[in-house]
């Protein structure tokens, strides 16, 4: 599906961002892997490398403009063109109440999260172009399309995520640029394992997903993978759930 296709990847250290990275690979997509984390990231690499990929890792911080911009710079110099992109890293931040919602957690969660989106996108949007188009998926959450109770500064964030694929959508998608979001539901990845570990929240979890389990990171690959291919080329501006049917209680 993505056969000699530049994807660029962030959180790809990680849960989906891994997993998205290697369905890519096994699609034919040539990689660019980016996360905070170089120790996991590099492992990320060579499990793609491992399938016979191109592809490279950088460290860089989706809520530093200048990181983003670097990123794509980084693309265009060793690919000479980017495809598709994937604005996948994302951070849980804090559990609180929304009176008690620490200022702190709420900039941060807003940085990297919503903000990171953006920088992403006005950076990789010109290379797409210069490409000769190509398609983004950004990666909300149920959470983008309803609330979530003690996690205020997550839920607005990937609300956020999603007028921003609409509004890009609306001012790209006729030059070549088609621009998705995905939606999962609780997926077994690091970032819900601290949650996920007590039997009462887990079975709580469980119970809030229709199909009678949590999700795996390669399920919400898949739907990744799909919408950035050609496959879906008359899918734009529009929100993909993965989440067992969440959304449908
Ligand atoms: P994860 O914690 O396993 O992976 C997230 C990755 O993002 C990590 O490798 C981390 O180092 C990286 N990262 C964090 N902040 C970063 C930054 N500022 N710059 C670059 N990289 C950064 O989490 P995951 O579950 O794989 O989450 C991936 C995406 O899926 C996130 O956007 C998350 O909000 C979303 N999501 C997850 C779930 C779930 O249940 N796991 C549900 C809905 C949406």
């Amino acid at each position: 599906m993505l056969t000699d296709k530049v994807v660029l990847v962030t959180g790809a250290a990680s849960g989906i961002g891994r997993a998205i990275a290697l369905v890519a690979a096994r699609e034919g997509a040539l990689l660019v892997l980016a996360d905070l984390d170089p120790h996991a990231g590099n492992e990320t690499l060579r499990q793609v490398r491992d399938l016979g990929t191109e592809a490279l890792f950088a460290t860089s911080d989706v809520g530093q403009p200048d990181d983003a911009q670097a990123l794509v710079d980084q693309t265009m110099v060793h690919f000479g063109r980017l495809d598709v992109a994937c604005n996948n890293a994302g951070i849980g931040g804090p559990s609180a109440l929304l009176a008690d919602y620490p200022l702190d957690g709420w900039a941060q969660v807003i940085n990297v999260n919503l903000s990171g989106v953006f920088f992403g996108m006005r950076c990789q949007i010109p290379a797409l172009l210069r490409s000769g188009g190509g398609a983004i998926v950004n990666v909300a959450s149920i959470l983008g399309a309803v609330g979530f109770a003690t996690a205020a500064a997550y839920t607005a964030a990937k609300h956020g995520v999603l007028g921003l694929t609409q509004a890009a959508a609306l001012e790209y998608s006729a030059q070549g640029v088609r621009i998705n979001a995905v939606g999962p539901g609780f997926i077994r990845t690091p970032m819900i394992s601290a949650l996920d570990a007590d039997p009462a929240v887990h079975a709580a979890l469980v119970a809030a997903h229709p199909i009678g389990r949590l999700g795996l990171p390669e399920e919400v690959a898949e739907l990744v993978v799909w919408l950035a291919s050609t496959r879906a080329s008359f899918v734009t501006g529009s929100y993909h759930p993965v989440d067992g049917g969440y959304l449908a209680r």
